[in-house]
């Protein structure tokens, strides 16, 4: 008999694993994929570490989960840079002076502040006289008003709107406002996506920090919690149960699907060493059908542990996905629907005995590694050492 079975070897999970074993307690993981690492799982192709399911890049304003995370990895001093192609024309993402300087030739930060004033000015006086009310009471209606009203039309109508559309697969006019809160725009000479005191790519790739997490407790890949012929059993093999799965799968769905995008990658291992010179750029128009291209390579600057060059390279064309039960869950829709529909969950589940729900499937949230870590860390901290 185990204290604790951990259903889903990803990163909660594994954190849990490993700080339970070092307060004494016996761990059973196990994950229903033939691998451990849950989204962050990297595989080796080629001597490329190839970021399986979509690009992760380790950032966190966090000392301790930075210095925490360090402890399995080195951690190289990748900065997330990403590039905009529009129609052939490359832009610097997130929207920086490089940005403006490219889309409207400005060179300083007030002739930038000044482009981007106007063209908001001009769009909030069109749109409250369109609507018949004062600019005072402008509030964006839809994701294009709230947009435009951040950042102004040439830099919407270039990187956002049909970027956007793909993916969420509607027009922004017919999406929320509150999916766009904030547009980082920064009046500096600065490509660095991340705001973060730490950032980086673990050298050698994810699936070894998990690997070494999962050090002193039993694993077993390829066993699914929820398939009928082992749950009872699986649950009769443990005094208390982590659950890192969905939490509507858990209750069978007997409120329904809490709803999610999803994602679909199309990966080639080629035969150049240089395919796009930069580990993501974002494909910001209509006629282009995936979203980006990771070139996986960059990640490590395109060297092995040793520092030589890695011949080939792997890229992975992002598609989203409208998300259909069955499909790989990628990023859960927080709108008022499923918000409402998730707070009935989360009610079964504090009522659920002896079983704490966590991580981004099991809460129903975006979470970065660094805030899945440090929540993982906070659970565990209320358990006493055996
Ligand atoms: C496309 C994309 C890009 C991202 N990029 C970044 C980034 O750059 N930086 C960053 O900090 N974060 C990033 N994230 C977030 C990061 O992926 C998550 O923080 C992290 O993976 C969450 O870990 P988890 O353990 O909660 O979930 P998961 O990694 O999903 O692990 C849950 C595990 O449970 C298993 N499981 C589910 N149901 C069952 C069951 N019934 N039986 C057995 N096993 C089960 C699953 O197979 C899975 O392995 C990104 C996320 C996405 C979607």
């Amino acid at each position: 008999m185990y204290d604790y079975l951990i259903v889903g070897a990803g990163l909660y999970g594994a954190v849990c694993a490993h700080e339970l074993h070092k307060k004494g307690y016996s761990t059973l993981v196990i994950d229903r994929r033939d691998h451990i690492g849950g989204n962050i799982y990297t595989e080796q192709t080629g001597g490329i570490n190839v970021h399986k399911y979509g690009a992760h890049i380790f950032h966190t304003n966090d000392a301790s989960v930075w210095n925490y995370v360090n402890q399995f990895a080195v951690f190289n001093r990748y900065t997330n840079s990403p590039i905009a192609n529009y129609h052939g024309e490359l832009y610097s993402l997130p929207f920086n002076m490089y940005t403006f300087n490219r889309m409207w030739g400005v060179t300083t930060p007030d002739e930038a502040r000044a482009r981007i004033e106007e063209q908001r000015a001009d769009y909030i006086r069109e749109i409250t006289a369109r609507k018949g009310m004062s600019i005072s009471e402008f509030e964006p209606a839809n994701l294009e008003e709230q947009a435009i009203s951040l950042v102004g039309t040439d830099i919407y109508e270039k990187l956002v709107r049909d970027y956007t559309m793909k993916q969420w697969g509607r027009p922004c006019n017919e999406l929320p406002a509150f999916i766009i809160r904030r547009l980082p725009v920064r009046f500096t000479y600065d490509n660095n996506y991340f705001n973060a005191l730490y950032q980086g790519i673990p050298v050698g790739g994810y699936t070894q920090i998990i690997e070494k997490m999962l050090e002193g407790s039993d694993v077993r890949t390829d066993t699914d919690f929820l398939d009928p012929r082992y749950r009872s059993s699986l649950s009769s093999e443990a005094h208390n149960i982590i659950y890192t799965g969905p939490v509507d799968a858990y209750f069978g769905y007997d409120l329904g699907h809490l709803e999610y995008r999803s994602l679909r990658f199309e990966t080639e291992h080629l035969d150049t060493d240089n395919y796009q010179g930069n580990a993501v750029v974002n494909f910001t128009d209509s006629d282009t059908p995936y979203t980006r291209i990771i070139e996986h390579k960059w990640f490590e600057f395109g060297v092995d542990r040793n520092g030589q060059s890695i011949h080939g390279t792997v890229i992975s064309r992002e598609y989203s996905l409208e998300w259909q039960p069955g499909t790989e869950s990628y990023y859960p829709v927080n709108d008022e629907k499923n918000t409402a529909l998730y707070e009935q969950y989360r009610k079964k589940a504090d009522s659920e005995p002896n079983v704490h729900f966590g991580g981004r499937l099991g809460e129903y949230k975006y979470y970065d590694m660094d805030r899945v870590i440090a929540k993982a860390l906070d659970h565990v901290s209320s358990i006493p050492a055996r």
